[in-house]
């Protein structure tokens, strides 16, 4: 089963010097359950397909179905909404608010969303994800209480909250040193064994080798490498 499509999707930024072609043609695939890493070096168009892939941006041409629907020219009202049913965002520098402790980080999204949720089936929700990434022990910390490596934990956790499609995961190990990296990448391994599906944008080889699918991005277009299912 396909949720994730995209054919022939390009991206030109323009401005009034140049024309930069960030992605041509890009095929893409995700299944249910894979576990895709994007590698490449800077300014290859990581940033720009994870950006379309979490509809914070749109293609200048090609297709986009996230679960059979086109979402490639939704307006932001409709974007936003998709996003936050489907997709779960990590970055780099985690982006927790520090005014809240970590049950109601990764409650926010919750909170933020139409149907009404008690506050048991909230704790609930945030218990069962917090425990995914072992910090439950943390709930009634403030971020800036944590390790980097646990503050990167609590953001995997408030990206799972609200159940997404799939989770995009931008650099998460940039700002980390390499044993707190090492777990936060232990613990999206079996998050995928679990279950949850992965795309991990990183330029670190080493790291983009863990995934089950490994794609090379290079000047704005996949390196075809054969037999490989996903760069059709
Ligand atoms: P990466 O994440 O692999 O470093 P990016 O996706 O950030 O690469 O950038 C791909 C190309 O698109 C680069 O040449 C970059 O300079 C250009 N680019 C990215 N964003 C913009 C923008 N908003 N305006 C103009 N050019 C951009
Ligand atoms: P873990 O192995 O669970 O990631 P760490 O080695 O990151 O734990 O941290 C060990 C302990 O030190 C934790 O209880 C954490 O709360 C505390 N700690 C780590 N870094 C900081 C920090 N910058 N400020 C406050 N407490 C910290």
């Amino acid at each position: 089963e396909m949720i994730i499509t995209m054919k022939n999707v390009s991206k030109i930024f323009e401005t009034e010097e140049m024309e930069t072609h960030a992605l041509k043609n890009i095929d893409l695939t995700i299944k249910a359950g894979d576990y895709i890493s994007i590698s490449g070096p800077s300014g290859c168009g990581k940033s720009t397909l994870l950006s379309i892939l979490g509809l914070l941006d749109t293609p200048t041409a090609g297709e986009y179905f996230i679960e059979g629907v086109n979402v490639a020219k939704l307006s932001l009202d409709q974007a936003a909404e998709v996003r936050n049913q489907k997709i779960g965002f990590v970055f780099q520098s985690f982006n927790l608010i520090d005014e809240l402790s970590v049950f109601d980080n990764v409650a926010l999204p919750l909170r933020y969303r139409n149907e009404a949720l008690s506050n048991a089936q909230i704790k609930l929700l945030v218990s069962e994800c917090l425990e995914k990434v072992a910090m439950n022990h943390r709930v009634n910390h403030k971020p800036n209480q944590l390790s980097g490596g646990q503050q990167q934990r609590i953001a995997m956790a408030r990206a799972l909250v609200c159940n997404p499609t799939i989770l995009l995961v931008d650099e998460p190990t940039g700002n980390l040193d390499s044993k707190s990296g090492d777990k936060v990448m232990d613990i999206l391994e079996t998050l995928n064994r679990n279950g949850t599906t992965i795309c991990l944008v990183t330029h670190d080889p080493r790291y983009a080798d863990l995934a089950k699918t490994k794609l090379k991005l290079l000047d704005g277009s996949f390196l075809q490498v054969p037999g490989m299912r996903a760069a059709i």
